[in-house]
């Protein structure tokens, strides 16, 4: 097989996709999602769990996880808000509500999976995170304090810990979180067994499907592909960072490709050689980080650093492979792993990151209420895109909701500029934040003005 026909990303290869036909005439509904990855999936299953009877269809342009949800590192975090830190920058007055409900939206994700036969390799490692620059390292020890603060726990592990816990000879310093807050997981086989139950529970999925537009008719909408047409009164958009298809939410994300090494699986020597007996998933902290673990059969997935934007939000299988990105990969992985120089990384991929400028999902609905949206993760939705499908299923079913009362839900991020400034915006940051990891952390006048608006770019 050459490279070209390998399939998207490793975990897309451990699953058969079996995908259901497209769509081909008119057909009707009570809810049509357009999207088939985590948040249109949690979508259909929210919103059959509160009304079994709703006739649900979802639209995939493509086959189920062929999006991020297919392609990502697979950490499954509690965190909603990209992070306590960002929780706190942007929502100080609702981090309490919003922890809370993250929390045990990871647990109620993993007892989903557990009482619906998914077996998706998950494993309650927690997170830790490593300083590889020695400024981070009090940084570290006043971040563990303020944490433990907000109600979460993190453990200080000096460089003999840290480096006793994962050998490397670049860590100065780590942090380690509970597994409550993290969990890894193969994220095509989470998607693909959402899929099915989702179709035990009655909804309908087309794949190679696109949806091309959708205009409101009385009582509802139409909702227009390729080959057809669905009927339906309400339509969710949970295309992420695809959705510049509807042009009124260019502005509130862009697509930030990120990519990702897999590593042939270790013999037993290269296992011994690291540690790493706890499989945490892990990152460091830089504004540029990279994000690692273990898979269930002992490789090393291997990912993040470049956050590449293409001009006009742009999108398409022309950006899945990146040569020069998969050198430097490759490259930091050898200075962070040297005992692993002739590890081989046979899969490399890409995909594309919904990107808001506060971080986190963001919710909206237009069509006189008929469409609603939720996308913008910021490489953070693998665990939040299930609340973020609660929270759609609450403005279709249940309007009373309290949740749909946060400001996390109702206001949206401070907006992207048209292009072409929106890429210059893009580059020049991205400039200063290498800036500032190459400076001991030292914000640049611009990053600090940007701080000060609440407005960033991350990955
Ligand atoms: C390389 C990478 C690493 C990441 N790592 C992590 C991680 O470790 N942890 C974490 O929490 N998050 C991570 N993320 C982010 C996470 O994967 C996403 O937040 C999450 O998968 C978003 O799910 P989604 O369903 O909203 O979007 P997607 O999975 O992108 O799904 C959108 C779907 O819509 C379909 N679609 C688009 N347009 C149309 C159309 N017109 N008609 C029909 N269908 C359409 C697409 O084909 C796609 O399947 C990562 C992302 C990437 C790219």
């Amino acid at each position: 097989m050459n490279r070209d026909e390998r399939p998207i990303s490793f975990w897309l290869a451990g699953v058969r996709p079996n995908p259901e036909p497209p769509l081909r005439g008119r057909a009707t509904a009570d809810v049509a999602i357009v999207g088939g990855g985590f948040t249109g999936l949690w979508t259909a299953i929210r919103l059959l769990e509160t009304q079994p009877d709703l006739r649900v269809v979802v639209l995939e342009m493509e086959t189920v996880g062929f999006g991020a949800s297919g392609r990502n590192g697979g950490f499954c975090e509690a965190s909603l808000t990209h992070g306590l830190a960002n929780g706190l920058r942007h929502f100080p007055d609702e981090l309490d509500i919003l922890e809370r409900e993250g929390v045990e939206n990871l647990r109620a994700l993993v007892e989903f999976t557990r009482t619906n036969g998914i077996d998706c390799d998950l494993e309650p490692t927690g997170m830790l995170t490593v300083a590889d620059q020695p400024y981070q390292v009090d940084e570290f020890q006043a971040w563990a304090e303020e944490s433990a603060r907000h109600g979460e726990p993190l453990e200080f592990l000096d460089r003999e810990a840290i480096r006793a816990a994962v050998h490397s000879p670049l860590w100065q310093a780590g942090l380690r979180g509970a597994p409550e807050r993290t969990v890894i997981l193969d994220p095509a086989k989470l998607c693909h067994g959402l899929k099915r139950v989702a179709l035990e529970r009655g909804a309908r999925v087309h794949e190679r499907t696109r949806v091309t537009g959708v205009e409101r008719m009385p009582g509802g909408v139409v909702v227009r592909t390729g080959q057809g047409e669905v009927r339906a009164a309400h339509v969710v958009v949970a295309t992420s960072a695809y959705s510049g298809w509807l042009r009124r939410l260019s502005a509130l994300f862009v697509p930030v490709y990120d990519y990702v090494l897999v590593s042939e699986p270790l013999t037993p020597a290269q296992r011994a050689s690291i540690g790493w007996r706890g499989r945490e998933g892990m990152s460091d902290a830089n504004n540029q980080f990279h994000y690692f673990r273990l898979t269930a059969d002992d490789r090393i997935l291997w990912g993040g650093y470049d956050a590449v934007y293409h001009v006009g939000n742009g999108v398409g299988s022309q950006f899945d492979r990146r040569p020069a990105t998969f050198a430097k990969l490759e490259a930091h992985f050898r200075a962070a792993f040297p005992q692993l120089a002739d590890l081989r990384f046979p899969d490399r991929w890409g995909g594309a990151i919904d990107t808001t400028t506060r971080f986190t999902v963001t919710f909206g609905q237009t069509l006189g209420g008929r469409l609603t949206y939720a996308l913008g993760y910021t490489g953070l939705g693998v665990g939040a895109s299930r609340w973020a499908a609660g929270i759609v299923r609450d403005f279709i079913l249940r309007p009373d909701s309290d949740l749909l009362r946060l400001r996390f839900v109702r206001t949206r991020p401070f907006p992207f500029p048209p292009e072409p400034l929106r890429y210059l915006a893009v580059q020049a940051v991205r400039h200063e934040l290498d800036r500032a990891d190459r400076n001991a952390g030292r914000r640049s006048l611009l990053l600090r003005t940007l701080d000060a608006l609440g407005i960033g770019f991350d990955s």
